[in-house]
């Protein structure tokens, strides 16, 4: 059944769909829409962000109900690029990015204070903010692309339809992405299923409060590469009396118990996070959960030799974290690069004739 208000009949030039709300695709569409063309976001997710992600679980204490937060993704990032580095001041100067320099500690070197950037309130907050004004359909996951004479369609997973679009950006994980270039471009397919990314368990934890002097730390030799407190950061916060905890597994570990179910792996790494911590009286447990990333970051050997692919005759473009790296930074820069790339050949399509 065709939804027949979504379809617009007539492609608007310079109409362009962006799929995939992480930081690559608000870049995409931030710089898209900058360059005065008419950008559509649509994410499957009911968040902006993708792998920029905040969980708030809310539990029950001493039947006093409590929210609680978890980065349970990216934990902050760097701005090394200077193009990145304007964005990131202007974020900064609008509240919605926070420096951070965590006290970690790392036994290479022996303690190590590393500086960053995170999104205030939560990890989505900056891809939120780079979509603002932008129009963005949340909840739709896109199933497939056609195109004919008045140009793309997108079909979504419950078979309803929204377009046509001049050109459509695809800003997703790379074997996510080759499942919808697949019918129209064989070649991106192949080069995108090719690409390796490592999953991560990532567990979210609630205690009892204590004294801990650092904010972060990466465990040797164990399953554990990564434990923050989480309450610590930035802009977050927990109940009183609660420390809330984000841990993240090695490639190693995730990839062996890819299959388990949540609540097993949660169980498995407990020990190794209560080991992190110094030996006391038994801590009290508020809260222990774990989510599977199938696909958080790229192997760093994946990145080729651009930083997106546009082809101006197919009006379709690719980014995303793994053609320029394997962070936020990354994926960023990958995005801002595909609107670039594709705005230098769009931009025509929107002038006024008296501009030409
Ligand atoms: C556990 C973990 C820890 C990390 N730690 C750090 C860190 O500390 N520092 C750092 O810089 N980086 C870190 N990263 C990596 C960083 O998060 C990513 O590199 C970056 O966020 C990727 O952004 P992206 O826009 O390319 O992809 P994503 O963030 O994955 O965005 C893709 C979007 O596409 C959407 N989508 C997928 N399929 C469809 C579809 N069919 N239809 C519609 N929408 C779809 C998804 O919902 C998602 O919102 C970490 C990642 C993980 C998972």
């Amino acid at each position: 059944m065709i939804a027949e208000h979504s379809l617009d009949l007539i492609t608007r030039p310079g109409s362009v769909a962006v799929i995939g709300a992480g930081i690559a695709g608000a870049a995409c569409a931030r710089g898209l829409a900058r360059a005065g063309l008419d950008v559509t976001m649509f994410d499957k997710s009911r968040g902006f962000g993708g792998r920029m992600a905040t969980r708030r679980i809310s539990i029950n204490v001493a039947s006093d109900a409590l929210d609680l937060e978890f980065d349970h993704g990216a934990q902050h990032f760097t701005a090394r690029h200077p193009r990145f580095r304007a964005e990131m001041a202007r974020a900064v100067r609008a509240g919605v990015v926070a420096c951070w320099q965590p006290h970690v500690y790392c036994s290479w070197p022996q303690s190590e204070s590393e500086a960053g950037f995170v999104p205030v309130p939560g990890m989505p907050a900056l891809a939120r903010f780079l979509l603002g004004g932008i129009k963005t359909h949340l909840e739709h996951h896109v199933r497939h692309l056609e195109q004919d004479e008045s140009g793309w369609t997108l079909v979504m997973s419950d078979l309803s339809r929204r377009g046509p679009f001049a050109s459509v950006m695809l800003a997703l994980p790379p074997a996510q992405a080759a499942l919808i270039v697949g019918e129209h471009c064989e070649e991106w397919a192949n080069r995108l299923q090719s690409v390796r990314m490592e999953s991560c368990w990532s567990v979210m934890a609630a205690t009892e409060d204590f004294d801990w002097p650092w904010d972060g730390t990466c465990p040797e030799g164990g399953p554990l590469a990564w434990v923050a407190r989480n309450d610590r950061k930035p802009g977050r916060q927990a109940p009183s009396g609660i420390a809330t905890w984000v841990a993240h597994a090695t490639p190693a570990f995730s990839a062996a118990h890819l299959h388990e179910s949540p609540e097993a792996v949660a169980q498995e790494l407990q020990a190794a996070l209560r080991s992190v911590w110094p030996a006391q009286r038994p801590l009290v447990w508020h809260h222990l959960s774990a989510h599977r990333w199938r696909y958080a970051r790229p192997y760093p050997a994946a990145r080729g030799s651009e930083d997106c692919w546009w082809d101006p005759v197919l009006g379709l473009g690719v980014c995303g974290d793994f053609m320029v790296g394997t962070d936020v930074e990354a994926a960023w820069r990958s995005g801002d690069e595909l609107a670039d790339t594709a705005a230098a050949t769009l931009e025509d399509t929107v002038l006024p004739v008296a501009a030409l």
